[in-house]
């Protein structure tokens, strides 16, 4: 009898959830929402706005296997972004150029080292180093990538975008997951100088809605997550959502036929 009653709540319940789902809104944003929920904090926004913490380190730095310009030490980024970053000198290497790694993760406490050191010469902030908490390259995601001249030279400007290996790039990079960060009419927007040689890795189907939609990501930040604001808004339950998603792509079995049709099978 018991048993017979929680089975028959269990199933109200069921019934509840889905009605609820049917209730809710439908999910039109480009982007499916597990990217936006982010668990991998992949498109996470470090700027002057949106500091990270002094103790933040990423958990999955490994060394990145590719060539570096002269006289820097071994560069360590994200699991995923280093092997974004193989992939994307691999393919510029078939397309004719020869990329190399100038600089990677950067710990708060050097990031700090080079932002007091640049402010003690110049006397004040030009925007081309982050303020400490500010910087793309604490997040293990940010890379700032050259051709050879450039590795030669003793700073880095804007004169780099007109490099053919700086054109590549900024045409090929979202096919690798990276987006150029820090674009020359984003200026106002980001605080940071046009910067031609840094990427940010934020997953690949991230990097081509920003790319196609030349936004920075302070604007994607800000686009997406008024846009999650809304369809709460709209009677929809952002959470909920993820969750329902969740429970339809575990139950989810794909048949592949002999004709080689899919057939989507769903099972609750
Ligand atoms: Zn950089």
């Amino acid at each position: 009898m018991i048993k017979r009653c929680l089975l028959l709540a269990l199933a109200g319940m069921m019934l509840f959830a889905l009605a609820r789902a049917e209730d809710m809104p439908s999910w039109e944003y480009p982007l499916e929402p597990e990217v936006l929920r982010d668990v991998e904090q992949y498109i996470t926004l470090a700027n002057r706005d949106h500091l990270l913490d002094s103790k933040y380190k990423p958990l999955d730095l490994v060394t990145v296997p590719v060539r570096r310009a002269q006289g820097t030490e071994k560069m360590q980024l994200r699991q995923a972004a280093s092997d974004a970053v193989s992939a994307m000198f691999q393919a510029a290497e078939e397309a004719g150029y020869t990329l190399y790694l100038k600089s990677a993760y950067r710990a708060y406490s050097t990031q700090k080292f080079m932002y007091n050191s640049r402010l003690e010469k110049l006397g004040r902030d030009d925007g081309l180093v982050s303020y400490p908490g500010a910087s793309d390259h604490q997040t293990g995601l940010g890379v700032d990538i050259l051709n050879y001249a450039w590795t030669l030279k003793d700073g880095m400007n804007k004169q780099f975008a007109a490099t053919a290996e700086a054109q590549w790039m900024e045409a090929h990079c979202q096919e690798f997951g990276f987006i150029l960060r820090y674009m020359e009419d984003k200026e106002e927007l980001t605080g940071i100088k046009f910067e031609p040689w840094h990427f940010r890795y934020v997953g690949k189907a991230a990097a081509a809605y920003i790319m196609e939609n030349h936004l920075s990501l302070e604007e994607f930040t800000e686009e997406w997550q008024a846009y999650v604001a809304a369809y709460e808004a709209a009677g929809g339950d952002f959470a909920r959502l993820l969750m329902e998603r969740a429970r339809v792509n575990d139950a989810t079995v794909v048949n592949v036929s002999d004709d080689g049709e899919e057939e989507l099978s769903i099972f609750y």
